[in-house]
């Protein structure tokens, strides 16, 4: 986490730097080897797009350009990714890249024993559940473009990405995307381009939409009280997705969204626009606040995934 708000911090800190003149876009996501974050590796020159998968899966690839004389391979990085040594494929050649130990923190919730003990029939709605968002999350359209996001909407930090969950004592999956807490009935929007490939209202996650930004890129945004998107919708940044909400497994009204890239959650930060405005400063020291004051424990607004 420290490493995030430094990223942050540094992000913050040259916008600074270039507030008298145009604002630079950045070229890609932000690198950052550890689970949950982004590698990016060179993929070669040729004017083909070159074939690159990390764990069988295809990669975000983009072409080279007046910044760049290579195609770069974008690599999601699953949180349950081992520390060391990892290959990803490219052209057929294998290239090694390392990936450095986190101490994600740990964090408590009491929530309803329905939420953590399921029945039978609960069980079987999750399964069906989980196919379909696991489905929306392998989409892979070839775009070759890359857009930082913008935040969804304007929020508080209440648990920042990956920390290790338990629930009423049980441990559970880490945290795979940012809570951030307002109002029931605040406005999210859609932090970048892209198309709706899901909607629905599952079990943990409540009234749930999938954005499919392509290469790769997908956005799930969860416990929404209201969806104004139906799939198949193509949206531009900014365009309305429905409103903050408390459905699902929740302990409050927020906005949890994950972000992933080849099937791997990765942390929205590393993806965020560093643009003025976007990135608040009030949001940066909520989630300093957050991190120092809490120890992980954070009893308000959060959710399961
Ligand atoms: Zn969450």
């Amino acid at each position: 986490m420290l490493e995030l708000i430094s990223h942050l911090l540094h992000m913050l800190l040259s916008l600074f730097a270039l507030s008298d003149q145009e604002h630079i876009t950045p070229e890609h996501p932000l690198q950052h080897s550890i689970p949950g974050g982004v590698v990016i590796l060179d993929a070669g020159n040729r004017e083909q797009r070159p074939q690159a998968t990390f764990r069988g899966k295809p990669v975000m690839l983009l072409p080279p350009n007046e910044n760049r004389d290579q195609w770069k391979a974008v690599i999601g990085i699953p949180l349950s990714a081992k520390p060391g040594d990892h290959q990803a494929l490219i052209n057929g050649k294998t290239h090694t890249f390392t990936i450095k130990s986190h101490p994600y923190k740990e964090q408590r919730l009491t929530v309803k024993r329905k939420h953590v003990n399921l029945s039978e029939e609960a069980l079987k709605r999750v399964r069906a559940e989980k196919k379909d968002m696991l489905a929306a999350f392998r989409n892979f359209e070839q775009t070759e473009t890359w857009q930082p996001m913008a935040w969804p909407l304007k929020g508080i930090l209440t648990s920042p990405f990956g920390l290790q969950r338990y629930f009423n004592g049980q441990k559970r999956n880490p945290h795979s995307g940012l809570d951030i807490a307002a109002n029931t009935g605040t406005p999210i929007v859609a932090p970048s381009d892209g198309k709706v490939t899901l909607t629905g209202d599952f079990y943990f996650n409540g009234n749930t939409v999938f954005m499919d930004h392509g290469e790769g890129l997908i956005s799930m945004f969860c416990h929404m009280d209201s969806i104004e998107v139906k799939e198949g919708d193509v949206l531009t940044a900014g365009d309305r997705l429905g409103t903050v909400g408390a459905t699902g497994r929740v302990t409050g009204p927020h906005l949890h969204w994950t972000v992933s890239l080849n099937d791997a959650r990765i942390n929205p930060l590393l993806i965020l626009s560093p643009h003025p405005g976007v990135v608040s400063k009030a949001l940066l020291t909520s989630a300093a606040r957050e991190d120092k004051a809490t120890n992980g424990v954070v009893q308000t607004a959060v959710s399961a995934d």
